[in-house]
């Protein structure tokens, strides 16, 4: 195992593996936008390499996302091998395939997941029925969810994630404000005028989960100025708030490097066989975050902010960023 020698930690504790890109749905607010998929899937030799990786430099585990993770046709068997060789595995889904998690055979602590829902009227009486029925088994096979929810309008209200949670046992439920997508396509995103509307659902939502003994939590970041500021409070305590970017590391279908699906457009990606350890991905991530900074500083109106200055807030998102100096080439309207 690679240690950090400037810490007692190694550099990354857990890798995201994108196993395709090929998806079934068609969301709004996906970084995929009006391009679509181009239908590839990670061969298993290259798994083989992405999971040895993982070991080599002692992740405490692995995520493997898409397009929709679970229409890769060797899934069961990548997260058998995974489970194996002591290497929990996290999946990102949207439960819509029918019996999906019919093939799994490893313990339920080994395996959980992100179930991304929809509102309800996206979704035909078959995928509905197929995403209760993969909750149920789920939750009788012990494995450990999390909804997920993207908003992409305002207000919003999602009762039936809610009622879901309910019936399936699902303590967490997350929710990310859409972003804008540079350079891919045109997908919704909420703009900076609809978070004081976002901030008000979110905290009613936040309320109503904690009657009933369950929890919210906040996906990506959000400047601070977005929120109202009589409500900063509640969300650095309750919900975490953040400002700034902290981005993990993936790697996409062809086996390359790289940050977030925000941003891939703009970076040079380097292939996983280059990196000799986790601990020099660190610095090519860092790297990474140096270029994002330079292209797209703190803006003019962060100068003399009290957050900026508190090191809690620095414009967030990149994608914000972008949308913010250039607007309207990543329009939406
Ligand atoms: S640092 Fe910039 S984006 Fe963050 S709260 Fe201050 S002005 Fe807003
Ligand atoms: S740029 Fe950072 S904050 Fe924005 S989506 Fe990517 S990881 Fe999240």
């Amino acid at each position: 195992m690679h240690i950090d020698p400037r810490s007692d930690r190694p550099p990354i504790s857990r890798l995201t593996l994108q196993v395709t890109d090929a998806c079934n749905l068609r969301c709004v607010y996906c970084f995929s936008g009006e391009k679509g998929c181009a239908d590839t899937f990670v061969s298993e030799e290259d798994f083989g390499y992405f999971l040895g990786f993982c070991l080599r430099n002692g992740m405490r585990g692995i995520r493997l996302t898409g397009g929709e993770t679970m229409l890769h046709p060797h899934l069961h068997r990548f997260v058998h091998l995974a489970v194996q060789v002591g290497m929990p595995v996290h999946i990102f889904s949207n439960f819509t395939l029918k019996d999906c998690l019919n093939a799994f055979d490893v313990p339920g602590k080994a395996l959980s997941f992100l179930v991304n829902v929809n509102d309800r009227d996206t979704y035909d009486s078959s995928a509905w029925d197929n995403l209760t029925k993969n909750l149920e088994l789920a939750a009788s096979c012990g494995y450990s969810t999390v909804l997920g929810y993207t908003v992409h309008e305002v207000p919003f209200k999602i009762p039936h994630i809610m009622q879901l949670a309910a019936e399936y046992c699902v303590q967490k439920i997350r929710i990310s404000p859409a972003k804008p997508t540079i350079g891919a396509g045109k997908n919704r995103w909420l703009k900076s005028d609809e978070m004081r509307a976002f901030a008000e659902s979110a905290m009613q939502l936040s309320q109503e989960l904690k009657s009933v003994g369950r929890l919210l939590v906040l996906d990506c970041p959000i400047p601070f100025c977005q929120i109202p500021q009589e409500h900063i409070h509640f969300f650095t305590k309750e919900l975490k708030l953040t400002g700034k970017c902290d981005f993990g590391t993936s790697v996409n279908v062809n086996l390359e490097v790289g940050h977030c699906y925000v941003t891939n457009s703009l970076l040079a990606k380097r292939p996983l066989s280059s990196f000799r350890n986790a601990f020099e991905m660190l610095d090519y991530k860092l790297g990474l975050v140096r270029e994002l900074d330079l292209l797209y500083p703190p803006l003019s109106t962060c100068v003399g902010c009290r957050f900026l200055a508190q090191g809690v807030c620095d414009g967030g998102c990149y994608g914000t960023r972008h949308q913010a100096i250039v607007g309207r080439e990543v329009s939406h309207d």
